[in-house]
């Protein structure tokens, strides 16, 4: 298996036969390469962004998702704002520089009463904002955006359009093209762009994920986050997930830290979080994932009688652990050479000149 790792185009050909290798003692030798690379590009520090959990409500249906609007067994939650503060106040705490406000696609949420709730966030903690709140109109971005957000994450789950369309089935829901233009739009909005998808989803072909790859690169965002797709016995994907389409990718877990690590060769600069759902996949995954390109961790900040309600997939790590400290961050990055960083971890998107001295040093 050879790779030019001195460049940053893989063409979509080499990047199939390297999702597919069976040699895995010469990806291990990737891996190594790749990880210098991080260093290099990103450094040794591992930026913390506490995730808050804000609401599981959602309007959406979509075929995988635990916390969809067709779950009726889910006892639903809206966090108030005084459970904001303070789970961003224990995130701070702990390290983080950011926080993120995740939740389902949910109308309660109001424009006013956010652009509150950042505004209140910022002026406490002097913090990065991060949104992941589905897709929600331009007025209320716009708002969003005015009262002091910085980043806002939507995946766009596969490049696959036919694919997307069995993720969701139902006619108001989104298109792929339309996630393309909201993150295109955002971006012009000023906020930092991320993205992602699912590994190892029932008629996921290697072709596409190596699509996606492409996709990432082309969008040029600033954070890819990528992880094993888990069915969810509630979901109508779940239900039928040993019966039909095919389920081409064997072993999601390696597949997903494959991705993360030629996400790192083609866009070396941008953050990628080793997420939970790999480490739900494997345990000790959140530490490989940040061995082979990873340099971001979304700790869980959400208050633990939600978190146990926001059951997007089963067996979800963190549910039923107690909240990390700075401490034990700092110890368990430690164990791999790395530390808590002190910055809010903007990209830094980097020059031509600045790529070339960094593959020069990391000996690409
Ligand atoms: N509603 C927002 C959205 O859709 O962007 C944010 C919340 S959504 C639950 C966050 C992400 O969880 C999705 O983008 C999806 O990739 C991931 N997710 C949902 N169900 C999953 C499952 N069964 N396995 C793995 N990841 C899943």
């Amino acid at each position: 298996m050879h790779v030019d790792l001195s460049s940053l185009r893989l063409e979509k050909d080499t990047l199939i036969n390297l999702l597919t290798s069976k040699d895995q003692e010469s990806f291990n030798y990737l891996y190594t390469k790749v990880d210098g690379l991080r260093k290099e590009f990103v450094g040794d520090q591992v930026h913390l962004r506490g995730l808050i959990e804000l609401t599981n409500h959602c309007r959406c249906r979509c075929a995988y998702c635990g916390i969809a609007s067709d779950n009726t067994a889910v006892t639903r939650y809206r966090m108030t704002k005084e459970e904001v503060m303070a789970s961003a106040k224990r995130a701070m705490e702990s390290g983080c520089k950011t926080v993120v406000l995740q939740g389902g696609e949910d109308p309660g949420i109001k424009k006013e009463w956010l652009a509150d709730m950042i505004k209140q966030l910022k002026k406490e903690f002097g913090c990065a904002v991060t949104l992941s709140l589905g897709e929600r109109s331009k007025d209320e971005l716009v708002a969003w955006k005015k009262a002091g957000a910085d980043r806002f994450l939507i995946r766009f789950e596969t490049s696959d359009p036919v694919l997307f369309r069995r993720l969701h089935p139902h006619h108001s829901e989104t298109q792929l093209e339309d996630r393309i233009t909201l993150l295109k739009s955002l971006r012009k909005m000023g906020f930092e762009i991320g993205s992602g998808v699912m590994i190892g989803l029932p008629g996921q072909t290697y072709e596409s994920i190596a699509d996606d790859i492409l996709l990432f690169q082309k969008l040029d965002l600033d954070m890819v986050g990528v992880g094993p797709y888990i069915p969810h016995p509630e979901t109508p994907m779940g239900r039928s997930y040993k019966e039909q389409p095919p389920i081409f990718v064997q072993d999601s877990v390696e597949t997903a830290y494959r991705v993360i690590a030629l996400i790192r060769l083609v866009c070396p600069d941008l953050n990628i979080p080793s997420t939970t759902s790999i480490e739900t996949s494997e345990e000790g995954g959140y530490l490989k994932g940040l061995q082979r390109g990873a340099n971001v961790i979304m700790p869980n900040f959400t208050p633990l009688q939600y978190r146990k309600l926001y059951e997007i997939y089963p067996d979800k790590t963190c549910v039923n652990q107690g909240e990390v400290s700075k401490k034990s961050l700092t110890k368990w990055l430690a164990s791999i050479g790395r530390t808590i960083s002190d910055s809010k971890g903007f990209r830094n998107k980097c020059s031509n000149d600045h790529r070339e001295s960094c593959r020069k040093r990391a000996k690409c």
